[in-house]
């Protein structure tokens, strides 16, 4: 059997495997760049080890309390010298990026405060917490106020918007990285940057937070180089490496890691607490996998955008563009044609491949959501994955890949069920 064959042997149709084939023999430049990228992430990451003096004790972890976790305490080492930042918050109590991203928005805000987005509004999840959307608990409750200045027709800043916007009571500004579900460009680190130098020469002293998810390791340099007191992401994304079973970071300045730190805990113990149980290794060993496993999910989302364009939807960022994040969105417009997609990438997964995913509500989403995911670690989406809200333009939001092969896989198995299903003629 050659390699063919045994695309066959897992459903693929001899017309799919030729487009395929025919839009890979497109990409090797973009892959050499992607390359090139990991090898410098893989080694910023070594050295952030080496710095820290990473050793085999630091492996193991701490149970109940958690004092004396020296493992932990030099992973936020590590990862402070990874991101360039004075200090870290690196947690498997953190549940999920909403969480880290919820932890701080709560630490570094108090009661009269206000939070800015300047860029446009802040991730579906983040709505509740803010309050925007009523929710118990929300920062709103606690006398916590929120402003918006949205993207100019054009994608560009709302300088002047932003200007006007700020205030006295502006004391912390949310900038998320990766578009999300919006269908924006995502931001490059640089600017990012941009933007935290024109808060900051309005108001210096405000707290410049980047929602990083997804964004980690896609480019030389991450947001906290260009300004960001605080980025601030998920394990089970890009960091995690695929290995992390679960957890979170915030990377920044010292004051604003412990205003976080004294959320997730309490006041008085701050990062002194909260055994690592036995996550300490996976830790480590996936932030040393994910520049890798990043350049995997990226080539897979490339490799998505060049096949899908070819079949004549709009990829969002197209093909050829630079990526500052692995999710790859591509405007399907209608529901049957983000089931089938999905129901492809299902159908490649190494596991629950046999489970058919369809659309249904999702707890801090306001419309319905579908979602493929056949991960080791439930939710992973550095592991491939797709989902979307079922809204138009349809657009389905497609990321992850441990490895290109199984990413390539997952693209060629999406095709597949749409032609199956007629959606498309090739
Ligand atoms: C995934 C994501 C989040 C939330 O992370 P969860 O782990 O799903 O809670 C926040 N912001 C962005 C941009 C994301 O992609």
């Amino acid at each position: 059997m050659d390699n063919r064959d045994m695309f066959r042997a897992l459903g693929i149709k001899e017309e799919v495997y030729t487009l395929c084939e025919e839009a890979l023999a497109d990409l090797r430049d973009r892959f050499a760049e992607i390359d090139s990228i990991a090898e410098y992430n893989q080694l910023k990451v070594v050295k952030a080890f080496q710095d820290a003096h990473v050793s085999e004790a630091h492996l193991y972890g701490t149970t109940g309390y958690g004092y004396d976790d020296i493992g932990r305490d030099t992973l936020e080492q590590v990862y402070a010298n990874v991101f360039g930042t004075e200090d870290a918050l690196v947690r498997s109590q953190i549940t999920s990026g909403t969480h880290a991203l919820g932890i701080a928005l709560a630490g570094n805000t108090r009661p009269g405060d206000e939070i800015l987005c300047p860029a446009g509004g802040p991730y579906d999840t983040l709505e509740e917490i803010i309050g925007i959307r009523p929710s118990t608990g929300s920062l709103a409750e606690y006398g916590i106020t929120y402003r918006q200045v949205d993207l100019l027709p054009d994608g560009g800043f709302d300088y002047d918007g932003i200007r006007a916007a700020i205030n006295e009571r502006t004391h912390l500004v949310e900038i998320q990285r990766s578009k999300g579900y919006a269908s924006r460009d995502t931001f490059s680190p640089e600017r990012i940057g941009e933007l935290i130098a024109f808060v900051k020469s309005i108001k210096p002293d405000v707290i410049c937070m980047v929602d990083n998810c997804y964004g980690e390791f896609t480019r030389r340099e991450e947001p906290s180089l260009y300004g960001a007191d605080m980025v601030v992401g998920s394990l089970i994304k890009n960091p995690g490496g695929g290995l992390a079973p679960l957890g979170g970071y915030i990377a920044g300045t010292k004051d604003c890691v412990e205003r976080a730190a004294v959320r997730l805990t309490t006041p008085g113990l701050g990062k002194e607490v909260g055994a690592s149980l036995d996550n300490n290794k996976l830790f480590y060993q996936g932030l040393f996998m994910s520049p890798v496993i990043t350049a995997n999910a990226e080539k897979t989302a490339i490799f998505a955008a060049k096949v899908y364009e070819r079949l004549g939807f709009q990829c969002h960022p197209s093909a050829d563009t630079t990526r500052y994040d692995i999710i790859q969105a591509i405007t399907l417009g209608s529901e049957e044609a983000m089931v089938a997609f999905c129901q492809g990438i299902q159908a490649a997964a190494p596991i629950d491949s046999f489970v058919t995913p369809y659309p249904d509500d999702m707890p801090g989403y306001d419309s319905k959501v579908i979602m493929a995911a056949g991960a080791f670690v439930q939710g992973s989406s550095i592991e491939l994955s797709a989902d979307g809200p079922i809204r138009a333009p349809y657009n389905v939001y497609f990321q992850g890949g441990l490895t290109w092969y199984h990413g390539k896989l997952g693209i060629m198995m999406s095709v597949q069920k749409m032609l199956e299903k007629g959606l498309i003629t090739i």
